[in-house]
């Protein structure tokens, strides 16, 4: 058996990485999804304990002091952070992890497990592609939609730090690419 692997899908707001993660993980149930933790509001189809654990402002910062985080940011007036048990119980039963998370928090999860760590970035055809696809989502208000687009141009600087640039065009293909590196790293 290969040693479990940590694939960490990332790319700036809009692009479709949550979008990406869900059809990858449909097509391999043998690999588990870090749920990280987040203060940020539940969405109306977010279920918690699959998409996110909703916690208080409180009670994240206790997660902070208690050293309970593999890494955390936060992220448009929120906190968002990977629970080092949710890492923990998948390695120890010898699972792979796909994490559906941050440019930043990317970064900080190779630098912590260097070797078990492949950063998957989703790249989107241009800027308006990206504007539409947000909006189309209708999650946003025109106020948390402003703070989504301006935190964009920092996280398309860390692109060429990642293994992967996956171009997310026709979503099939991009989900093709990436299952076809997951398949490569994990046999
Ligand atoms: P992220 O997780 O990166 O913020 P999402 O996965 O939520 O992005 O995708 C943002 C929106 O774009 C969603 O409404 C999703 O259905 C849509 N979307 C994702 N990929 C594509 C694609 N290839 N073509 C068109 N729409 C897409
Ligand atoms: P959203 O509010 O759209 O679910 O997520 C906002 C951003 O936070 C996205 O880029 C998402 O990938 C990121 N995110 C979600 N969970 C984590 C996490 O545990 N750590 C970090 N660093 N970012 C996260």
């Amino acid at each position: 058996m290969t040693r479990p692997k940590l694939f960490v899908i990332s790319a700036p707001s809009g692009c479709g990485k949550t979008t990406i993660a869900r059809e990858v993980l449909r097509i391999h149930p043998e690999i588990d999804f870090s749920v990280s933790a987040t203060t940020r509001p539940r969405r109306n189809a977010e279920i918690h304990g699959k998409d996110y654990f909703f916690t208080t402002k409180e009670e994240f910062e206790r997660y902070i002091n208690e050293d309970k985080l593999v890494e955390w940011q936060k992220i448009y007036d929120y906190y968002y952070g990977t629970l080092k048990e949710e890492v923990r119980k998948s390695l120890d039963a010898g699972r792979s992890i796909i994490f559906d998370i941050d440019v930043l928090g990317a970064l900080s999860i190779k630098k912590y497990f260097p070797e078990e760590t492949i950063l998957i970035f989703i790249d989107v055809p241009n800027h308006d592609v990206l504007i539409q696809r947000l909006k189309s989502r209708q999650t946003e208000n025109e106020e948390t939609m402003k703070k989504r687009i301006a935190r964009v141009e920092i996280e398309f600087t860390q692109k060429n730090n990642f293994d992967y640039v996956v171009l997310n065009d026709d979503l099939q293909k991009a989900v093709e690419e990436v299952n076809n590196i997951i398949m490569q790293s994990i046999n």
